[in-house]
């Protein structure tokens, strides 16, 4: 148990709710991960929209040097870019008037008849009467007709263009067309890399998490699936594309673009529940401190959003931008972490959905050692876990019991780093991992007489869903 490090505050003490930080130009060296880290990033988020290959590696590498000094495991997520839609490269401002007519055109080389450059083909997607936003919904625009690989759109009101904006196309059907060369060639490179998740942007149903699945297996990687919900598709097939997933995030940048802005707070509620009831990860993302990109203070507003969030029972919230490029990084940590702590210790969590009724052996024994936990006012769960699945079962009842997992796969550990409530510790496997690991737990001090310990464990260790023996421990 030599390298096992030990918690610096009190089990009570420890954050439920989990963040995620974005690694970019501002927070690139070692010393920068590291801060995340120790001022409370639980997962780290590599954005493959930006960055070369050779960047990103190096991140990876900084981060599992990082994680490991500050003595705990840390998820790595690659986060594919996905057919995200941009203007092409053109000189100036396009001012646009409502009414007036556009053209698009795949990488154009005729801007100066006014044809208007796009990095994606469109003309194959697209059909008439389906809207085309741009610059983040700033501009609003109707396809008239596609005609020879040239969209002519409508615009609905005034506004400007600037190379490189996003598009968004919220009613266009890619039939399953969501992953594209630069994705596959970013997921062969992130396979032969150490990394924990793939999220998956622009999915449209479930058939494209089914589908990364099986690419994932053909490069015999390990990693698990994220999917974004970001666009309108996707909130239609909210319940299937969260079953066929590992893990899920409310991606409001473009999800506040495609469907209208005020339907994002009820959708994300929507999906935390759905998290909650089929034992999925949940994740709030995107401009949940966007002024601390600026400043070294958040609004009123931002306080609000991440405490709601914590309050609804997400998993994670995640920093984007904030950590990426803005100018307070660390300090946008350390805002999380202060209202995190705050409102976990304030008031209990409240999922807004009803807990699944599960009838299966596996949710029955979680049902008890919850139950039983919360009867003798246990100190904590300390549980057993191979695949993680013990532990995001437990961790889904969302009670007021810490949850300590003991896993003998390093892999686990980090995948269940971005889980509500659960910190990880790595053991061989072994018949008494769990009696172990409280062993040391006490001999730390972390557990002192009179601290109660639900343990949850298997007979066959090391063996998916074996768990069959709950006991309760007295520490002398
Ligand atoms: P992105 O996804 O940052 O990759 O666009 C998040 C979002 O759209 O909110
Ligand atoms: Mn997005």
């Amino acid at each position: 148990m030599t390298d096992l490090t030990a918690p610096n505050v009190p089990i009570a003490e420890f954050k439920r709710t989990k963040i995620i930080a974005t690694v970019g130009p501002s927070t690139d060296s070692f010393d920068h991960v590291l801060q995340l880290i120790k001022y409370g990033a639980n997962g780290l988020r590599l954005n493959f929209s930006h960055g070369t290959h050779e960047e990103h590696g190096q991140r990876i590498k900084w981060i599992r040097k990082a994680a490991k000094a500050a003595g705990k495991p840390v998820a790595i997520i690659q986060d594919l870019q996905g057919p995200k839609v941009r203007l092409g490269d053109f000189d100036g401002v396009i001012n646009v008037r409502r009414g007036q007519a556009l053209r698009f055109e795949y990488i154009s080389k005729r801007f100066d008849e006014g044809i208007i450059p796009t990095q994606y083909d469109l003309s194959k997607k697209v059909k008439r009467g389906e809207r085309i936003y741009l610059y983040d919904g700033k501009v609003r625009t109707t396809v008239s007709s596609v005609k020879d690989g040239i969209v002519h759109v409508k615009a609905e009101n005034d506004g400007i263009l600037i190379k490189r904006k996003g598009m968004n196309l919220p009613d266009t059907d890619f039939g399953g067309d969501i992953f594209t060369k630069k994705d596959r060639e970013d997921l062969a490179y992130g396979s032969t890399q150490d990394i924990d998740y793939v999220a998956l942007s622009f999915v449209q149903t479930a058939d494209d998490i089914d589908n990364l699945r099986k690419r994932l297996k053909n490069l015999n990687s390990p990693a698990r699936i994220i999917a974004k919900i970001e666009t309108k598709a996707a909130v239609d097939n909210l319940e299937d594309i969260i079953k066929a997933s590992d893990a899920v995030m409310i991606a409001r940048g473009d999800l506040a673009v495609e469907t209208p802005a005020e339907s994002v707070p009820i959708v994300q509620r929507q999906i935390i529940g759905l998290g909650i009831r089929y034992a999925k990860p949940t994740i709030v993302a995107t401009q949940m401190l966007a002024s601390m990109t600026e400043a070294p203070e958040p609004t009123r507003a931002e306080v609000s959003d991440i405490a709601t969030a914590v309050l609804v029972g997400a998993d994670c919230v995640m920093l984007s931008d904030e950590t990426a490029s803005g100018r307070y990084p660390i300090e946008a940590v350390q805002v999380m972490k202060r209202v995190i702590r705050y409102t976990e210790s304030n008031a209990p969590v409240k999922p807004v959905f009803p807990i699944y009724e599960d009838s299966s052996k596996a949710a029955a024994i979680s049902d008890a050692v919850i139950n039983l936990a919360t009867s003798v006012k246990a100190t904590a769960i300390v549980a057993e876990t191979q695949s993680g699945a013990t532990a995001l079962a437990l961790a889904a009842k969302r009670s007021d019991v810490p949850l300590i997992a003991v896993t003998d796969s390093i892999r686990t550990a980090q995948q269940l780093a971005i889980v509500y409530d659960v910190k990880s510790y790595v053991q061989p496997v072994s018949a008494q991992a769990a009696q172990k690991l409280t062993d040391w737990l006490q001999r730390q001090k972390v557990l002192v007489p009179g601290n109660m310990i639900v343990t949850a464990t298997g007979k066959y260790p090391g063996v998916v869903g074996t768990t069959d023996t709950i006991k309760v421990r007295v520490i002398e």
